[in-house]
């Protein structure tokens, strides 16, 4: 692996593509015990988490189903600030049990202002699994069930998540050079 720049930036490996993997092969294993016997409804957030989706849902040895949506923040009219939207959640969620696979939680601003939307719709469950986490950008705690990687506060690139809308076609995880 070597160094990736992208316009300003320059990233460093940081995540070998065997190591990602493994530790999504190892979540799969441990969804398909705590699931077994259910049909659990996986909802992916676009766009960062599709890779991850995509290679954790081929180890999962359940019935299962999986759907896509994508959320959009912008700036309230009202002093509270960002609101967050689903697009395309079609899903009935009534009495499933649902796994939300994010790519990567930050502050916790984005799930922490669009779980209600989830949970308003009365599942029987509700996990989180994420391939990444800053705990200490943490602003919203949100209970995360399962994670590949708990990371510090770096920013990082790869494996679907991009800067500016490239890198995302990286096998490896690169993170900002030199940031501390
Ligand atoms: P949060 O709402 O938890 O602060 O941030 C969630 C979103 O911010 C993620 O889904 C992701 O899109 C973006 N994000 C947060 N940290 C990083 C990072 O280090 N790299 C990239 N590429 N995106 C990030
Ligand atoms: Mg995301």
């Amino acid at each position: 692996m070597s160094e990736v720049t992208l316009f300003d930036k320059t990233f460093e490996p940081y995540l070998p593509e065997s190591l990602i993997q493994e530790k999504i092969k190892e979540l799969a294993l441990q969804i398909n015990k705590d699931y077994a016997g259910k049909k659990p409804l996986f909802i992916a957030i676009l766009n960062g988490s599709f890779m991850f989706a995509a290679d954790l849902f081929k180890s999962i040895s359940l019935e299962a189903e999986i759907c896509f949506i994508k959320l959009a923040s912008y700036k309230g009219s009202k002093s509270t600030g960002n609101v967050v939207t689903s697009i395309g959640l079609d899903a009935d969620l009534n009495q499933r049990h649902i796994i939300v696979l994010e790519d990567i939680i930050d502050t916790g601003k984005t799930l922490h202002e669009f779980l209600p939307q989830l949970t308003n719709q009365n599942p029987s469950s509700l996990k989180i699994a994420v391939l990444l986490h800053k705990p200490d950008a943490t602003v919203y705690p949100i209970k995360i069930d399962y994670c590949c990687f708990s990371i510090p506060n770096r920013f990082v690139l790869g494996y679907g998540l991009d800067y500016d809308g490239y890198g995302r076609n990286l096998k490896e995880i690169y993170q900002l050079k030199g940031s501390e």
